[in-house]
């Protein structure tokens, strides 16, 4: 860095604080945003709140101090229009040392009419009686960069300026001229002056669209290698279908399979029946029925005489997992296993002696469970009931089981299109989108604190009627800094009250599996009528006689998690009903809340979440290392990304291990950000 013009130790560090390091990581400290100034104008048509630049000479200046120790500079332009424009600055006393009277500069800013003139803060200054020249060739477009304390714009500019001089055609070029050509974007080196130092707004865009295209294009030729490597790399059972399979398995269940979980199935089976392992994610919305897919699935894999263990997130799915597919078999040979944190140590050892030995079809269990250390004898699919937090990481533990079975992963709530083609870009999709037949709409109200008699009283009504409700709050405890209903003081406080006559239960995530599974049970075999709990419940119970859902400060939860809520009272033929309380509540989640109201597709709701609140829920917590993207922005570039999604499955189709010589550099960027992440070491 400091081999740049005016860059001593004091301002590296200023721009080491925004992360700057490297002449690289400079030149992409990209623009948040351009100003455009050529919207000139005369003083007296000037128009409130947008940009627009004033060119005249000017006429006053004046700073002085307002109150404690600040200051405010004021310099008043005239352009002969018959109106003044002032600009002023707060806390910049410096402001006027650049300036002298009489001078000719422009003004560029958002004007406000201050009583009886109009007003700039903080213009944009340029001091026009410079060379002729270099007021023409100074462009009207002005990047604004990302800045902190004591780092003014125009510095930061003079060292991009030399930065981009000296060291952009250093720059190397990672995309192939082919793709650069089909999809019109500049060269590396003509892009970041672009980037930097457009002539308008559109040579900006293309230019950042060409990193933003670059970076989202090595991330998708990464996931395209894996998906190759895993496929070629190794060899699957092929576990094919045949009427009489098919028929069998359907006569298990109590239903016809909808539309699209038939179009799921055959999906699946096209994929079992192929010596390569399957790689599939199957995404449904809240209650449109995976597990039945799922369960197809399973036993196709045991009527090929191999085995097949269904993971799930929790032990209170796992669980549930077990009972349904237990429904299912219960006329079948099936030899199946429920591995669960409850077994003793005699009871596992056994247990996985009967999995080693091949004495068993087929294991349920937690992914804790299962990933550890069980052998199987033939393992052919691997079902991964996953909540949407794990990505791909989590699949690679579980591919170290050392065989090459097939992959079903399956979201627990429908995910934003953006975030399945990254964080499951490797994988192949299947969606099942719409509910089974008969499936009453659950209507959803958000009431005042003062309604909140009348709803205990509709559900005291429901109870009485032997229907059954969850009552969802945030914590479990009561907090000391939040005013939060927490589940405990308020089972404890219904009990006394309003819900005297009725059996209550309490569950929550401080229950040790055992508590947990109990009180599920008992919920389950309606010997409870209102289940106090916290989220808990949110993903995949599955009691279809619940029909009721309080949920208590709703505006904590994301709509996804609502959602999720909201399916746990949409499983029977009787219509569910959902009450929200919240209690004070920012514009973000009262619109939050309105559109949820209003909204029961899972796939909309998702797609609202993140536009919201944006995908730190998929991305930011857990380390992906797939969603820390530099320039691109999952939500905003969505085009960018399936075009650079589709120019990586072509690329990779045609040179599945990047040696053609146009495409070395590229292969070279792909090892540097995901060989490790990816584990893609065919190539590395
Ligand atoms: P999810 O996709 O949320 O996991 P489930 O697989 O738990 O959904 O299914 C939800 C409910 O719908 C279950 O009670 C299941 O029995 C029922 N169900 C699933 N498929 C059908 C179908 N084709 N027809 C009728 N009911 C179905
Ligand atoms: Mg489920």
């Amino acid at each position: 860095m400091q081999y740049l013009k005016g860059v001593g130790p004091a301002r590296a560090e200023l721009l080491e604080r925004l992360g700057i390091r490297t002449v690289g990581d400079l030149l992409f400290h990209f623009p948040r945003s351009y100003d455009d100034l050529s919207d000139t104008r005369a003083i007296t048509e000037l128009s409130a709140g947008v940009m627009q630049t004033v060119q005249g000479e000017i006429v006053e200046m004046e700073g002085r101090e307002i109150s404690n120790g600040r200051s405010v500079v004021s310099i008043v332009l005239d352009d002969k229009s018959g109106k003044c424009l002032e600009g002023v600055w707060f806390n910049q006393p410096y402001i006027t040392r650049g300036y002298r009277y009489g001078q000719r500069v422009s003004f560029s800013g958002k004007p406000r009419w201050y009583r009886d003139h109009w007003q700039m803060n903080a213009p944009r200054v340029r001091i026009l009686d410079g060379s002729a020249r270099e007021e023409r060739e100074e462009s009207t477009i002005v990047p604004v960069y990302p800045l902190t304390e004591n780092l003014r714009a125009d510095a930061l500019q003079a060292m991009l300026r030399q930065a981009v001089d000296r060291y952009a055609a250093a720059l190397p070029e990672l995309l192939p001229a082919k793709l650069r050509e089909q999809q019109q974007l500049p060269g590396s080196q003509a892009a970041l002056a672009g980037v930097h130092f457009p002539r308008d707004l559109q040579t900006a865009r293309q230019a950042r669209r060409r990193f933003v295209y670059e970076e989202l294009l090595v991330l998708q030729v990464a996931l395209a290698l894996r998906r190759r490597e895993l496929r070629d790399r190794q060899q699957a059972p092929p576990l094919p279908v045949d009427s009489l399979i098919d028929e069998h398995i359907r006569r298990l269940f109590p239903f016809k399979l909808t539309a699209d979980q038939d179009r799921a199935v055959q999906a699946v089976c096209r994929d079992l029946a192929k010596n390569r392992p399957m790689q599939r994610l199957l995404q449904a919305d809240v209650g449109a029925g995976k597990t039945a897919v799922a369960v197809y699935a399973l036993l196709v894999t045991v009527a090929n005489k191999h085995q097949a263990i269904l993971m799930a997130p929790t032990e209170v799915l796992a669980q549930q997992h077990w009972r349904t597919l237990d429904a299912y078999l219960a006329r079948s040979r099936v030899r199946r296993l429920l591995l669960t944190g409850a077994l003793t140590s005699r009871e596992r050892t056994k247990a996985l002696a009967a999995i080693k030995a091949g004495d068993i079809d087929l294991v349920v269990g937690t992914q804790a469970l299962v990933q550890d250390d069980v052998k199987f004898a033939r393992l052919g699919l691997v079902i991964i009931d996953e909540q949407h937090k794990f990505g791909v990481n989590q699949r690679a533990q579980v591919r170290k089981l050392g065989v090459d079975p097939h992959y079903l992963v399956m979201t627990a709530t429908p995910i934003p299109r953006t975030v399945a083609l990254t964080m499951f870009g490797d994988l192949d999709t299947s969606t099942i989108k719409h509910l089974p037949p008969g499936r009453q709409p659950v209507t959803t109200r958000w009431m005042t604190e003062s309604q909140r008699e009348r709803v205990y009283t509709r559900l005291a009504e429901a109870l009485r009627q032997g229907r059954q409700a969850f009552l969802v709050c945030p914590l479990v405890e009561e907090s000391e800094t939040l005013d939060l209903k927490a589940a405990e003081q308020m089972h404890a406080e219904l009990k006394e009250g309003a819900f005297r006559e009725f059996r209550l239960g309490l569950l929550h995530g401080r229950l040790d599996d055992e508590a947990k599974d109990r009180v599920m049970e008992q919920f389950r075999k309606r010997e409870l009528d209102l289940l106090v709990t916290t989220l808990v419940i949110e993903v995949g119970v599955d009691v279809p006689n619940a029909t009721l859902l309080v949920v208590e400060h709703a505006e904590r939860f994301g709509l996804s998690q609502l959602h999720q809520l909201r399916g746990r009272v949409s499983r029977g033929s009787v219509a569910g009903e959902c009450y929200l309380f919240s209690s004070q509540t920012s514009s973000d989640a009262q619109q939050r809340l309105r559109t949820f109201c209003r909204t029961t597709d899972g796939f909309a709701l998702a797609e609202q979440d993140a536009r919201m609140r944006g995908l730190g829920e998929f991305f930011g917590t857990r380390q992906h290392g797939l969603g820390d993207l530099h320039v691109a922005d999952l939500l905003a570039d969505q085009e960018v990304l399936q075009a650079a999604r589709a120019d990586a499955l072509e690329l990779v189709a045609a040179d599945a291990t990047l040696k053609q010589p146009e495409h070395a550099l590229l292969r070279q960027a792909v090892i540097e950000r995901y060989g490790k992440t990816l584990d893609l070491s065919r190539i590395g």
